[in-house]
């Protein structure tokens, strides 16, 4: 199960949104390379993965 995290605003989504027309620079990434990005403030974004069963052990 993947899902994206906004590294702009910190919200975290299943689909990022696409944008098709060019807008203002989010947090100095250029528009014109950015096909999708948050679909709230369409920032550039990143992927994690959610580790529910897996449960790292602790040590000590
Ligand atoms: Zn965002
Ligand atoms: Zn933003």
């Amino acid at each position: 199960m993947a899902k994206y995290e906004c590294l702009c605003c910190g919200l975290r989504f299943s689909r990022p949104k696409r944008f098709d027309e060019a807008r203002s620079a989010c947090f100095g990434f250029p528009a014109a390379e950015r096909l999708a990005g948050c679909p709230h403030c369409g920032g550039a974004y990143m992927e994690y993965t959610v580790r529910d069963q897996e449960r790292r052990p602790e040590d000590d």
